[in-house]
C-alpha cells in the first residue's frame, strides 16, 4: 500500500551526477533542519530521492530549497512514493491515488529519466498519456483550474512510476527539466550552447533587452575558437576576446571582436565593461580569485563563468568557491546577486552567474 501522503521530493539531474545532488541536497536539508534523507539516488540513474521522516508532506524542503538555488537539480517536485503497477491496467492506481491525496492539476506531463533507459520508455508514457487525461478529467484529478499545479508522471519502468507535482515560480519549465537549445549553424563550437542556456537561466526574458543589448561591451576570458563569442556578436556587443588560440575567421570579420592573444588571468580591461564571460578551463578557485578582482574593481556588471570539476566531490569544491566568493564580495561591502546551476549543455562543470547589485 503505497503512502497517500507526499512525503517525498524528487529531484531530477544528469546521470552520474547523483553523488553530487544527495551530497548537495542532504547539507542544505541539514541547514534547514528538515528531517528526512536521501532514500534512492542510484549510479546513473538520473535522479534523487529524498523522503521526510514520520511521513510528513514534503512541501516544506520543496519550497524551503527552490530549484534556482540547488547547483546540481534540474527539477524539483513534491512527490509520493513510486507506484508499481500492473502491466494490465496502468491507468486506475494513478487515478485512485491522486483521487484519494485529494490534489488537482492543470496539466500532466509524461517525463522519464535522462537514460537510454529512461528513453526506451517514452513510447509507452506517450501511448498512456490521451487515456490517463480522460480518467483524470472524470475523476476530478485534471480541471481547468488549479492554481497552475502541474502533474508529473516520471516513469521508472513499465510497472513503476513516480507521481510527482510542482508548483509555479518554483519548478523548470522545460520537460524533464532540459531545456533544449537548436545549435546555430554558423556558431564556431559546440560550447556556444552553454552561454544561451545560461542567459536563459539567469536573466529573465523581459529584461534581455536592458541587459544583453547591442552596444555593450563585454570580455571573453579563453575564447577561442569562439563559441561563447559567437552569443556577444550576435547580441550586438564589442567583445575583447582573450586567448592565444586561433579564433573563427567569420566573427573576427563582423568588426565586432577584438583578439587579444593575453592571459586572462591577468589581463585588464581599458575602461569598465557590461559582461564578462569565461570559458577557461583552470582550477576553479583560480577563476575564483581572477573573477572576484573584476567584480571588487567593478570592471563588468554581470559575469557568466564556468567551475571545471574533475574532481570527485564537485558539490564540496562548488560549496567551497561560492562561500569564498560570497565572503569576499561581502568583506568588501559590494552587493550583488550569485546564482550557480550545472546547465543541460555543462558536462563536468557548473556554471555560476554574478550580478552586481545598484547597477543599471
Ligand atoms: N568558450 C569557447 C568556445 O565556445 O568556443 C571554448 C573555450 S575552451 C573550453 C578554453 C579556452 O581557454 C582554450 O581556447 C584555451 O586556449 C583558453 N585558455 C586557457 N588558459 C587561458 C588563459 N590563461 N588565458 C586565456 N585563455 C586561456
Amino acid at each position: 500500500m503505497v503512502n497517500r501522503v507526499p512525503n517525498e521530493w524528487l529531484l531530477y539531474c544528469r546521470a552520474g551526477f547523483e553523488p553530487d545532488l544527495t551530497a548537495e541536497i542532504t547539507a542544505r536539508a541539514h541547514e534547514l533542519d528538515e528531517p528526512g534523507q536521501v532514500v534512492a539516488a542510484e549510479s546513473n540513474s538520473g535522479f534523487v530521492r529524498w523522503q521526510s521522516r514520520d511521513s510528513r508532506p514534503a512541501n516544506g524542503i520543496h519550497r524551503g530549497l527552490p530549484l534556482m538555488s540547488l547547483v546540481f537539480a534540474r527539477q524539483s517536485l513534491v512527490a509520493f512514493e513510486p507506484l508499481s503497477l500492473s502491466r494490465d491496467d496502468r491507468i486506475s492506481p494513478v487515478v485512485e491515488l491522486i483521487k484519494e491525496s485529494g490534489w488537482n492539476f492543470e496539466s500532466i506531463w509524461h517525463e522519464t529519466p535522462d537514460t537510454n533507459e529512461g528513453k526506451s520508455l517514452s513510447r509507452l508514457a506517450k501511448s498512456l498519456s490521451r487515456p490517463l487525461e480522460s480518467a483524470l478529467k472524470r475523476g476530478g484529478g485534471l480541471r481547468r483550474k488549479a492554481g497552475g499545479r502541474r502533474l508529473h508522471l516520471f516513469w521508472l519502468a513499465g510497472d513503476a512510476v513516480q507521481i510527482g507535482m510542482s508548483f509555479p515560480g518554483n519548478r523548470s519549465e522545460h520537460p524533464g527539466g532540459v531545456l533544449r537549445l537548436r545549435h546555430p549553424a554558423d556558431a564556431p563550437s559546440r560550447s556556444t550552447l552553454k552561454l544561451e542556456e545560461a542567459w536563459h537561466t539567469f536573466v529573465p526574458k523581459e529584461a534581455w533587452e536592458s541587459r544583453l543589448h547591442e552596444g555593450m561591451q563585454a570580455v571573453d576570458l579563453g575564447a577561442a575558437p569562439g563559441g561563447w563569442t559567437y552569443q556577444l556578436v550576435r547580441r550586438g556587443m564589442f567583445v575583447y576576446a582573450i586567448d592565444n588560440g586561433p579564433m573563427a575567421p567569420g566573427l573576427m570579420a563582423t568588426g565586432q571582436v577584438e583578439h587579444l592573444r593575453e592571459d586572462g588571468f591577468v589581463w585588464e580591461p581599458p575602461y569598465r565593461l557590461d559582461w564578462l564571460v569565461c570559458d577557461i578551463v583552470d582550477k576553479p578557485m583560480r577563476v575564483i580569485d581572477m573573477v572576484e578582482r573584476w567584480l571588487i574593481k567593478r570592471w563588468c556588471r554581470e559575469a557568466i563563468f564556468n567551475l571545471k570539476l574533475p574532481m570527485k566531490k564537485r558539490w564540496e569544491e562548488v560549496q567551497r568557491c561560492l562561500t569564498r566568493l560570497e565572503v569576499t564580495l561581502k568583506a568588501e561591502g559590494i552587493e550583488a546577486d550569485i546564482a550557480c546551476r550545472h546547465l543541460y549543455h555543462d558536462r563536468e562543470e557548473v556554471t555560476v552567474h554574478v550580478r552586481l547589485k545598484g547597477e543599471r
